[in-house]
Order: structure tokens, then C-alpha cells, then sequence
């Protein structure tokens, strides 16, 4: 364990399992105290028992991301715990369905953007005036590089994660010179339980993703980790407004 992260507190959501769980893991491993946000309870609770047995100070917050009273809530709960924020990861995001824009339902669009661009706006809502109240902080949302070029059939997702680049960017400026920095990591193809089931609900979009990396093979979620957590710590205290590819090479690929 190195101590970098000593002494800050940081929230993860969607914490319990895939690519927030390695980031839990990878702050906890320097140093930060973590709390591990999710709906997943029993994935929560042994993540957070995994943490403390590294001797990390760990709590469970239960909370839907895409719901205000819950995420204020959230803050609230981790403030009394913790007494600060300094950094947050905004993880958790769901994608539902694919296919062509004029069979796809309205319904499952307005969920999209629920549960992958407004959730990340609710929790820097709170985050980020937590943070303003003691005079910093910094903040990596995770988006997808389904939102650089757009993805065909998968246009929701697509669209949502692109609402979550302009907003990392936009909401980095506001905050610029009041000590927050705002940036965003877009994986790849990641191995990990979502992906599992994506895969399996849609096989055709499985048989495209799997090949998309010129390094050839699926990312891992400690990849993604190490991005975060350099984004997080003051090794990056002159960058803000960034959308960094963690992606075998997806991204810049002809
Ligand atoms: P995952 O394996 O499905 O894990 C996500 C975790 O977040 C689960 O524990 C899930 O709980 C929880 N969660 C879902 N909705 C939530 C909500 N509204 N509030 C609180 N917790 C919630 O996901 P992942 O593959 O690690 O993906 C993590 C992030 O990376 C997402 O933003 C995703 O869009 C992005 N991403 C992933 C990939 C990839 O290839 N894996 C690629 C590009 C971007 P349940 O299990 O109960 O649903």
C-alpha cells in the first residue's frame, strides 16, 4: 500500500463490482479511505469487507445513483461518516438494449439517459458542493468510447455517454478555479460482470466489441483503476476537462 491518497476520502459508485470495484481497490491500495457506492448490497458489503481486511477504512452507502433523495442522501450519510469529500468516481451506469433508432422504445431511451447522463449530473450536484464547502476535490466520471464516434444501434448509450463528455468538460470550467478538477476516463471493452451480460443479451454487438481494440483482447477493470486513480491524485493537479481512452487502442483506430 503506498500512501499517496493518506488522509482523503473518496466515493465510488458503482462500486461493488467491475470496473468500480477495481477503483474502489485501487484508492483503497493508496491509501484513501473508500466508500463503496451501490444498489448491489451483498456485492457492496464484501467489497467493503475485502477493503477493510487491506486495513482500509471502508463503508457501504446503499444508493440508486438516479435518484436525487437518494444521492443527497448518499453525500449526507458519507459526510457525517467521514467528515469531507475530496474525491469521487461517478462509475455506475446501465445499458439496455439495442437496435435500429425507429424500433427502439422511447421508454428504454429515457431510462438510458436516467441511469448513465442524469445519475452522473445528480452526483456531482452533491459531490460537487460538498467539495466547494472545503475548498476542493476531484472528480473522474466514467463514460465509453461509444460516445467518441457514436455507436450504430446502440444510440441511447451512445448519446448518454456523450452527454457525460460535455459535461465533464463543462462543469471542469465552472469549477477550474475553486480547486475541483473534473475529468473522464472512456474504457474500452472491459471485462466485467455487466459486459458479461451485455454480451449475452446482445450476441451480434458481442461478436463486434470483442475484436474493436487493436491490442486484441478485452481490457481489465485494473486497467481502467490506474487511469482513475492518477486522475484522482495530485500527480494530476494541472489537469481538468479531460476525456482520457483506456481502450488497447479502440479509440484512435482507422
Ligand atoms: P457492472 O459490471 O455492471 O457493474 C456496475 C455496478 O454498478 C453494479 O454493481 C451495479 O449493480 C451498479 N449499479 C448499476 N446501476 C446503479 C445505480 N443506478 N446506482 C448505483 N449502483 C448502480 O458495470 P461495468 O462494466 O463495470 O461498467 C462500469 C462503468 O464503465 C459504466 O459507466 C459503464 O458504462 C462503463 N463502461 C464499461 C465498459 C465495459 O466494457 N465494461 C465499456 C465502456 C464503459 P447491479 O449489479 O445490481 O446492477
Amino acid at each position: 500500500m503506498s500512501a499517496e491518497l493518506k488522509d482523503k476520502v473518496a466515493l465510488v459508485t458503482g462500486g461493488a463490482a467491475g470496473i468500480g470495484r477495481a477503483i474502489c481497490e485501487a484508492l483503497a491500495c493508496q491509501g484513501a479511505s473508500v466508500a463503496v457506492v451501490d444498489v448491489n448490497d451483498r456485492e457492496g458489503e464484501a467489497c467493503v469487507a475485502a477493503l477493510q481486511s487491506t486495513g482500509c477504512d471502508a463503508v457501504y452507502l446503499h444508493c440508486d445513483v438516479s435518484k436525487e433523495g437518494e444521492v443527497k442522501a448518499m453525500v449526507e450519510a458519507l459526510i457525517q461518516r467521514f467528515g469531507r469529500l475530496d474525491l469521487a468516481c461517478n462509475n455506475a451506469a446501465v445499458s439496455r438494449g439495442s437496435g435500429p433508432i425507429h424500433q427502439f422504445s422511447r421508454e428504454v431511451f429515457d431510462q438510458t439517459l436516467e441511469l448513465c447522463l442524469t445519475n452522473t449530473w445528480l452526483c456531482m450536484k452533491y459531490e460537487i458542493d460538498a467539495m466547494l464547502a472545503q475548498g476542493g476535490g476531484a472528480i473522474v466520471n466514467i463514460s465509453s468510447n461509444a460516445s467518441l464516434r457514436g455507436q450504430a444501434f446502440n444510440t441511447a448509450y451512445a448519446s448518454a455517454k456523450g452527454g457525460v463528455n460535455i459535461l465533464t468538460k463543462s462543469a471542469s470550467v465552472e469549477y477550474a478555479n475553486k480547486g475541483i478538477r473534473i475529468n473522464a476516463v472512456s474504457p474500452g471493452v472491459i471485462r466485467t460482470p455487466g459486459l458479461e451480460k451485455y454480451f449475452e443479451e446482445q450476441p451480434k454487438m458481442a461478436e463486434q466489441l470483442r475484436k474493436v481494440a487493436p491490442m486484441q483482447r478485452l481490457g481489465e477493470p485494473s486497467e481502467i483503476a490506474e487511469a482513475v486513480a492518477f486522475l484522482l491524485s495530485d500527480r494530476a493537479s494541472f489537469i481538468t476537462g479531460q476525456l482520457l481512452s483506456v481502450d488497447g487502442g479502440g479509440a484512435v483506430r482507422g
